[in-house]
């Protein structure tokens, strides 16, 4: 691919660019995170994006989002769109303008997906995919960034391997790093105030700096080429197979980390009597 073109030729032989080409990606959340894995994903080889959000980009969003202040007042897949295209215009891109919780295509599109990039903000859009992966086998990389951007936390499901994001859940408590840290979404505004101090508007602007954002998409990324890879027949060069599936990253020593960088891999095992998974195995 690209023969016509000298895009890729710093990377190819570090990397077999040509072997991620036919992969197919959906970006389910095109903000802070989707955004700079998708860029990510594009200046990796890949050309096949499907983009998923209902959102316009605005004002507040640039300042950790891949798509600059020119594209304020435009749909975030839109704006994505133009970024990606930027980088490689051999790049296909399919939009979807749709609210996760209702579109009724959802399913289809991730059955023709190679992997989902989960970068929405809510639980319920991620229990929701988590769901419709596990039933279509399609693989899946979520990534979210702890409150203050103190740290965070990458999670990969690799169907018919490791555990869902419900299995995760019910093994949280027993993750060194994870202890402690409570989604704000789910916690009461009593809560809130309680266990960080924090208002409301205050809350919704603190998932901290780029560059706190940027060590998690990084990771992000780094999984959702691990699980293209995974269905390729060859492996691609230098690409080796990640053997954990969850990794908890902290940033700084803010509770639950002691030092800046701290990283904590986890290799999770389905559990017995999930809900989500565990059911379908023993169908
Ligand atoms: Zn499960």
């Amino acid at each position: 691919m690209n023969d016509d073109n000298r895009l890729f030729t710093r990377i190819a032989p570090l990397f077999d660019v040509g072997l991620l080409s036919e992969a197919s990606v959906l970006v389910a959340g095109c903000g802070s995170g989707g955004s700079q894995v998708a860029l990510q994903l594009a200046m990796s080889g890949i050309r096949n994006f499907f983009l998923l959000d209902k959102e316009e980009l605005e004002v507040e969003n640039v300042i950790r989002h891949a798509c600059g202040l020119r594209y304020v007042g435009q749909d975030k897949i839109d704006a994505l769109a133009d970024v990606l295209l930027d980088r490689n215009p051999a790049i296909n891109i399919n939009g979807y303008k749709e609210d996760i919780m209702t579109y009724v295509g959802l399913a289809e599109l991730v059955k023709q997906s190679t992997v989902v990039i989960l970068a929405t903000d809510n639980e319920p859009t991620r229990y929701l995919l988590n769901q419709l992966c596990v039933e279509t086998q399609t693989p899946f990389v979520v990534g979210k960034v702890f409150t203050r951007g103190i740290g965070g936390e990458v999670f990969s499901y690799r169907p018919g391997e490791g555990g869902c994001l419900a299995c995760l859940e019910r093994t949280l408590e027993r993750s060194q790093y994870r202890e402690g840290i409570r989604e704000i979404d789910l916690v009461s505004e009593e809560e809130r105030e309680k266990l960080y101090g924090m208002e409301i508007s205050e809350i919704r602007d603190s998932p901290g700096l780029n560059v706190d954002i940027s060590f998690i998409t990084s990771f992000h990324t780094r999984f959702a080429l691990d699980a293209i890879a995974r269905t390729l027949p060859e492996r691609p060069k230098h690409l080796p197979q990640i053997q954990e599936n969850y990794v908890v990253w902290g940033n700084r020593p803010t509770h639950p980390f002691t030092k800046h960088f701290q990283l904590q891999r986890i290799t999770l095992a389905p559990q017995e009597g999930c809900l989500v998974c565990g059911k379908r195995e023993t169908e």
